[in-house]
């Protein structure tokens, strides 16, 4: 029987597996590793981080969705892949897990460029973990504030106004009148500073609906500096240049939060695959180019888009959508000793972003969405894949029939 490793039990890893399970059972063996032994909808983190969402709301165990039949889920740390000899090394397994083919959804980290001190004085928010830690960290801060009255534990500073930095600036908003009681002021005195290289913020939209975001987020009172390039981050401290030659300028706060990029999984580089920012540039079959039986979905796989020069962005949508055409490709290699005859093609169904819980903006099958509209459509594209991976009993059990709750 053949074997398929499943690395990663992110959006890409475990809607592949919950896909094979239901066509190749009795046909295929199939270990899922990840570190964790849950799944988390890492589009909700920046909500955990602000504290607008329980990390139970976003989350849930590897194993309910688990076939023991035909799966065996093992929770370890993936070290690095082999792919010429077909095994991949675990942290704390002495033999090595060999396979006959192997799905690697590894999902994304955080990238500081090597700018320095961010590493050290700012926070990623890439998983659970960390946005807890985030979460964690505002509190002790505003905590603070009632004995220090250093406006600075009031500050709250997101590198990066991509769409990460302006959905987490929203979901800060919302969470302003409970900052406020812990700290013991007026909402209006909590501070949130997004600082951006850029001056034409989210290029993923036209100019009319960027616009519209920015000055939704502006009118909600965050402080958007844009043309700041951060050139260091000291310890509460953010240093920026508004252009090349002129002067370091900074800006103070007790929170400081990376979300300026991201790259795909540092195994992807200790596995010796050819790679920029962690990302594959994989072939129509999803394919490694020099790795036919190694499958590279997610944010660790660069896609080219047809016609032009830059991958399609990593998001959920993508990783969701390779999964579905990986998990045929395997089905007709394992049954039938073919390909899938279809090489894998994406059309994006719209990009939404939210602006705390009410408001949104962005595209949704070729129409525009904004304010409370948008928020229902993003509400609903986030039901979409979390019923899309964990089915009905886990949209149920998450309770998000209830929209606004
Ligand atoms: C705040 C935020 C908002 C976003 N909003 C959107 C959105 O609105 N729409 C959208 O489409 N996309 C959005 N994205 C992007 C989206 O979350 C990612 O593109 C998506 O998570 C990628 O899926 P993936 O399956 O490749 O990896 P992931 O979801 O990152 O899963 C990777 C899995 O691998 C595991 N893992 C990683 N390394 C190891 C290791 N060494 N050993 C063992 N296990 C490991 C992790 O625990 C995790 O379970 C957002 C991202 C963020 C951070």
């Amino acid at each position: 029987m053949k074997h398929v490793v499943v690395l990663g039990a992110g959006y890409a890893g475990l809607k592949t597996v919950v896909l094979l399970q239901k066509k190749l059972k009795g046909a295929v063996k199939i270990t899922l590793v990840d570190r964790n032994p849950y799944h988390y909808e890492a589009t909700d983190l920046h909500e955990v981080a602000a504290g607008t969402q329980t990390p139970s709301k976003i989350s849930y165990k590897v194993a309910d969705l688990i076939d023991p039949d035909i799966t065996t889920f093992i929770q370890d740390e993936v070290v690095k892949l082999d792919p010429a000899a077909k095994n991949v090394q675990l942290a704390h397994q002495d033999e090595p897990l060999t396979y006959d083919y192997c799905v690697l959804g590894l999902g994304f980290v955080s990238e500081t460029f090597g700018i320095k001190g961010a590493e050290e004085n700012a926070l990623p928010m890439t998983n659970v973990k960390e946005a807890i830690d985030i979460h964690d960290h505002i509190l002790k801060q505003l905590k603070d504030y009632r004995s220090s009255k250093n406006p600075d534990n009031l500050k709250i500073v997101v590198c990066g106004a991509g769409f990460t930095g302006i959905e987490l600036a929203g979901a800060l908003v919302d969470a302003r009148t409970h900052f406020a009681d812990v700290a013991g002021v007026q909402p209006s005195d909590i501070q949130i500073i997004l600082v951006e290289a850029a001056t034409r913020l989210l290029p993923m939209f036209n100019d009319k609906l960027a616009d519209y975001g920015v000055n939704l987020v502006k009118k909600l009172g965050v402080n958007l500096m844009t043309g700041c390039l951060i050139s260091g981050i000291e310890p509460g401290k953010v240093l920026y240049k508004r252009g090349k030659d002129a002067d370091e300028e900074s800006v103070t706060a007790g929170t400081i939060i990376w979300t300026t990029g991201v790259s795909g999984s540092p195994v992807v580089a200790k596995s010796g695959l050819k790679a920029r920012r962690g990302r594959v540039m994989v072939n129509d079959h999803l394919n490694d180019p020099e790795h036919p039986d190694l499958y590279i979905l997610g944010d660790v796989a660069a896609f080219m888009a047809p016609g032009e020069k830059r991958p399609y962005p990593t998001t959920a949508q993508i990783a969701l959508s390779m999964a579905d055409y990986t998990a045929e490709d395997l089905t007709e290699r394992i049954k039938n000793g073919q390909r899938f005859a279809k090489g894998y093609s994406y059309k994006s169904l719209g990009t939404v972003a939210s602006v705390g819980n009410t408001k949104a903006f962005g595209t949704a099958m070729g129409h525009p969405v904004k304010g409370y509209i948008g928020s229902f459509m993003k509400k609903m594209i986030m039901n979409r894949s979390l019923m899309e991976v964990g089915g009905v009993k886990e949209l149920l059990s998450k309770g998000r029939f209830d929209l606004y709750h």
